[in-house]
């Protein structure tokens, strides 16, 4: 990697104590230990930074922006620290920007349906505030009650209501960001549609914090769904299980979420639980499917209609659950992490009809590369969560050695059925390299070509989703 930033000065440091104030500035090192990584619990990808900045304001993030380019100090933009990619691990050292106290609602309008969210705000008290209002706010990653609409939207997140209602970038209208050269520049607009101009709000959106710092987001609300059911469907191969998405969909059921948990999941994650539920012991897997609907009959008939649909597919039954089945799926990365802290979420997302295709052939690449894996997804959208486990206890340099070799293997093998390394996740730090690789050269060149224009001094994150040198 190219070195081409300077250490933080003291110099440095007064000028960023005058804009945020003292106590806002920390370079103790237990601030700098907790900095090293977010989600990652591998120590190969650790990097400290020099200091963690904690600005309360969009004027104070484009001020600290102006002193990193005046300096040459990268910048690492940081949200909650739940992401999976190593995104906010400041791989050059310098400033981590911590958003956390920018968490306040500025605006709920209930009647024109949006709401204006500083980016600290975490996703799940903006659900919990529209629900208040009889609103959903449908972005619904698992990381909800930690993670930030800033992060979200800077990752595009995904999750579990994706199918209905899309991804983050589909629940926003606008956001406020601080560009690489501290501007501060209103992208997008409260409109049901627009032709002037580039679409400069969606570019910012799955950036990944390299393009710029997001302050504020002005999020879409819907009507929130009086009559909703979870449908569990019991499944004894993974081939059944996996056939239903696309049938579901071609019936018009319209779910909310289409969700998968293999067998191994299932056990893993109610072992951890201390958990108990049906077909889990006779080696079943389960695809949960969530349908909302404004009309009870409406709800009575798409009901009848998917356990019709799920019986005819091999499902062996199929049983109503109450929201404990969100908590097993939600828990399961939790419940890996109690086998080691160290383990792998792939994130792979292919064609719908695809998917028997690439998940018949990872039986085969487990065995090559002596992995433990338990595989849930977002079965809906065709991403597919894989997780190999260090269930060998493997040092931090052998698993990266590993998961290097297989995600070498695994990549090639969806690109070639149409897919894409991540459904949600991101590139950040950890699949930089492989991102280069498979990327076609037309698409990388537009991409650094958009890097170098915003952040010609590269100090907007640099060494995630594509290196410009
Ligand atoms: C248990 C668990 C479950 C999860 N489930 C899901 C899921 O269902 N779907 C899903 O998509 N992800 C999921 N994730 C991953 C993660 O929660 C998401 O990627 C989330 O969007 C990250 O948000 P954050 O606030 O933690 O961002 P961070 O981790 O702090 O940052 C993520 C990236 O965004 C950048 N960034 C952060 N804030 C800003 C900002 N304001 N402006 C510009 N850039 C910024 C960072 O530099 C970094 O590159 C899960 C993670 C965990 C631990």
């Amino acid at each position: 990697m190219a070195a081409q930033f300077n250490p933080v000065t003291p110099e440095l440091l007064a000028e960023l104590r005058q804009v945020v104030g003292d106590k806002y500035v920390k370079t103790d090192e237990d601030y700098l230990e907790r900095y090293q990584t977010d989600e990652e619990g591998n120590s190969h990808y650790f990097h400290k930074p020099e200091v963690v900045v904690f600005p309360g304001s969009t004027e104070e993030v484009a001020a600290i922006v102006k002193l990193a380019n005046k300096y040459l100090v990268p910048i690492t933009p940081r949200s909650a620290g739940s992401g999976v990619a190593c995104g906010a691990i400041p791989v050059y050292h310098g400033m981590v920007v911590e958003l956390e106290r920018m968490n306040q609602i500025l605006k709920f309008d209930a009647d024109n349906m949006y709401a204006v969210c500083q980016t600290g705000v975490i996703t799940g008290d903006l659900q919990r505030e529209a629900a208040k209002h009889g609103l959903l706010y449908a972005g619904d990653p698992s990381s909800a009650d930690s993670s930030m609409i800033g992060g979200n939207v800077a990752n595009n997140a995904g999750g579990n209501k994706a199918v209905k209602y899309g991804t983050t970038r589909h629940q926003i209208y606008s956001l406020k960001v601080v560009t690489p050269t501290g501007d501060i520049l209103d992208a997008g607009a409260r409109l049901k549609k627009s032709s002037t101009g580039l679409c400069l709000e969606q570019l910012f959106a799955g950036s990944e914090g390299t393009l710029g710092i997001i302050t504020e987001v002005t999020v879409k609300l819907r009507p929130m769904p009086p009559y909703a059911f979870n449908m569990v469907c019991v499944f004894k191969t993974d081939e059944e299980a996996f056939a239903l998405p696309n049938k579901i969909l071609k019936a018009g059921i319209d779910p909310t979420s289409i969700e998968f948990m293999d067998n191994e999941a299932l056990r893993m994650t109610c072992k951890f639980l201390d958990m108990k539920m049906p077909h889990v012991d006779e080696g079943c897997d389960y695809v949960i499917v969530t349908v909302e609907s404004f009309s009870e009959d409406d709800s009575d008939r798409k009901m009848e209609q998917l356990c019709d649909l799920a019986e005819a597919n091999g499902s062996i039954d199929e049983f109503e659950a109450d929201k404990r089945i969100w908590t097993l799926r939600k828990q399961f990365a939790e419940a890996a992490r109690d086998v080691d802290k160290m383990f792998q979420t792939e994130d792979f997302v292919v064609p719908l009809d695809k998917i028997p295709e690439i998940t018949k052939q990872i039986p085969e690449l487990r065995e090559k590369y002596d992995l433990y894996c338990v595989t849930v997804a977002h079965i809906g959208d065709g991403n597919i969560h894989v997780l190999p486990l260090n269930a060998k206890g493997l040092s931090p340099e052998e698993w990266f050695q590993k998961i290097k070799a297989f995600h070498r293997d695994l990549f090639p093998r969806v690109y070639a059925l149409g897919g894409k390394m991540s459904g949600e996740h991101g590139i950040g730090y950890k699949k930089l390299e492989e991102f280069a690789l498979c990327t076609p050269q037309a698409e990388l060149n537009v991409i650094k070509a958009i890097k170098k224009a915003l952040d010609p001094n590269n100090i907007m994150n640099p060494g995630k989703l594509v290196e410009i040198g």
